[in-house]
């Protein structure tokens, strides 16, 4: 066990809880406590939200600073992190789970984060527009004030930078609250943007629960926006809080992503995404592809090659360079996700692989599930329809294109979908139906920085990332200069 106690970052400085507390922040590998985090209070919470009240507020302060002042320091940012890249995968394997190539894409991909709106904010924004008068119209973009941002652990660091690099970006100064299970690498992250020189409040970090943390963000009155990533239970719980103050919100929330695969799809490379989509990262992934529907015809050959697959994949620690699947994220977790298994099981739904935890070969102290696959022949089924976030395929048969996109938009949930096939018009066709913000043909899971993330219906509201994820940092003013400067003549005294 660990006795190292971290703290969080309140108004440039590292500190601990009003109330003393810590918990205990462990390798879900293993079950080894990794360190003792600081457990705060609603007061430091308050406390951190009024540090980056007053710092955009301040003449002169975060709110009135310059683009290019901004991207110097998010660029030193990036810099920060990649100098300590593989310290960061390290952590986020230990904390998290996932294999570390995993890992260590992930940091890269935050560097590159940091670095796409260190950029970004210095290029052209805003309009100007020919009206019908003697007036110059134009619009310009400005930061929304203090952002609130309460994010989710299955990507610990990438998530929060994805935050944290265009909230600062943009201007708006910033409280974070990371998941509770994975916060080692966001306090990694503070470190680097304490020594970028960030000025004191412009960025805070408070560890702690959900239901006090997170809560107090949602409601304090100081809070301009809340930016969160997690279950769509909670963000509904958030948006009813957020609107007494009427905050902006953007919700990146759940999914049950359908992988629609055709008899016409190149074979190998359909069973091999099919895998990826759902077992990459321990299936713990909100734009998992957790459904699979199947074209009838190619059913029998496609479903052998995919349990053969499924049941060669190398379950371990993510330390281990083997590794090709982690454990899941806590035991907690682990019982919700067996549950569902008990669920499907009940429910009539075929195993066709997997649905235990598996505890030889040093995996006993760990959270680890075998790679799960059911068969389900109704869609009214509760694992069809409800997401399991965990490393378990719904496997459905389908008839026509009609068919397979009306199971595919069947769900509450509209955060992803891909379709495999050869016919490109068919392809166009069917991914235009689906709803869902974010789509592959044949591939899955392939996202860039570039381009704008989120989900339709209950998957979520706005955008991150790319051009669309730096504007939901931003407020929009529209400016009318008079190019006549006299009376008006409205008035006839
Ligand atoms: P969760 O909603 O329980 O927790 C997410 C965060 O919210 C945590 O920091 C938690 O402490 C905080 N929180 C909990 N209760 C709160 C409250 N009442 N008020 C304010 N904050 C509160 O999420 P989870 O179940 O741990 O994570 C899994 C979910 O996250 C899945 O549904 C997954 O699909 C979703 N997710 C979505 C995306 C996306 O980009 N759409 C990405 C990753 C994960």
């Amino acid at each position: 066990m660990s006795d190292q106690v971290k703290k969080m970052f309140i108004d440039g400085e590292w500190v601990a809880s009003s109330s003393g507390e810590t918990f205990p922040v462990r390798n879900p590998a293993t079950g080894e406590v990794l360190a003792h985090v600081t457990k705060a209070t609603r007061e430091d919470a308050q406390r951190a939200i009024a540090a980056a009240r007053r710092a955009f507020d301040e003449p002169g302060g975060w709110g009135e600073s310059k683009a290019r002042d901004r991207a110097e320091l998010l660029w030193r940012v990036a810099d920060l992190i990649e100098a300590r890249a593989e310290e960061f995968a390290q952590t986020d394997t230990r904390n998290n789970g996932k294999p570390l190539r995993e890992s260590r894409y992930d940091v890269s991909d935050a560097v590159n984060q940091f670095r796409y709106y260190a950029g970004l904010c210095t290029k052209p924004q805003g309009q100007t527009y020919d009206v019908p008068d003697e007036i110059q119209a134009m619009v310009v973009r400005e930061p929304i004030g203090v952002v609130g941002a309460i994010t989710c652990w299955n990507y610990p660091l990438v998530m929060n930078a994805q935050k944290v690099a265009p909230a600062l970006a943009a201007g708006n100064t910033l409280v974070l609250k990371p998941a509770d299970l994975t916060p080692l690498s966001t306090i990694m992250l503070f470190e680097c943007l304490e020594q970028a020189g960030l000025p004191a409040g412009v960025a805070n970090l408070v560890t702690g629960p959900g239901s006090v943390v997170g809560d107090e963000i949602s409601k304090n009155e100081l809070v301009d926006k809340v930016a969160f990533t997690g279950g769509t239970e909670t963000g509904i719980a958030i948006m009813k809080n957020a609107a007494d103050t009427v905050k902006k919100l953007s919700l990146e929330l759940g999914g049950k992503s359908p992988n629609i695969v055709f008899a016409d799809a190149d074979f190998e490379t359909a069973v091999d995404y099919a895998l990826f989509a759902i077992f990459a990262n321990q299936g713990e992934v909100c734009s998992a592809g957790s459904r699979l529907l199947l074209e009838e015809s190619i059913y029998e050959p496609f479903m052998a090659r995919l349990v053969e697959r499924a049941q060669k994949i190398t379950v371990g620690d993510g330390v281990n360079p083997e590794t090709e699947m982690g454990p899941l994220i806590s035991e907690a977790h682990l019982e919700r996700v067996l549950d569902y298994i008990r669920i499907g099981l009940d429910e009539g739904a075929r195993l066709l692989c997997g649905g235990k935890r598996l505890t030889g070969g040093g995996l006993e102290n760990g959270y680890f599930l075998a790679p799960t696959i059911f068969e389900a022949h109704r869609n009214d089924m509760r694992i069809v329809q409800e997401e399991i976030f965990g490393p378990v395929l719904v496997v459905q048969k389908f008839r026509s294109e009609e068919e397979a996109i009306r199971l595919a938009n069947s769900t509450k949930y509209g955060l992803a979908g891909a379709v495999f096939t050869n016919d490109g018009a068919k392809a166009q066709r069917v991914i235009r139906k689906l709803r869902a913000g974010i789509t592959w043909i044949n591939t899955y899971h392939p996202t860039f920085n570039e381009a704008p993330w989120g989900g339709y219906k209950q998957s979520g509201i706005g955008r991150e990332l790319g051009t669309y994820g730096y504007e939901a940092y931003t407020e929009v003013k529209q400016i009318n200069v008079n190019l006549k400067v006299q009376p008006s003549g409205w008035f006839r005294n």
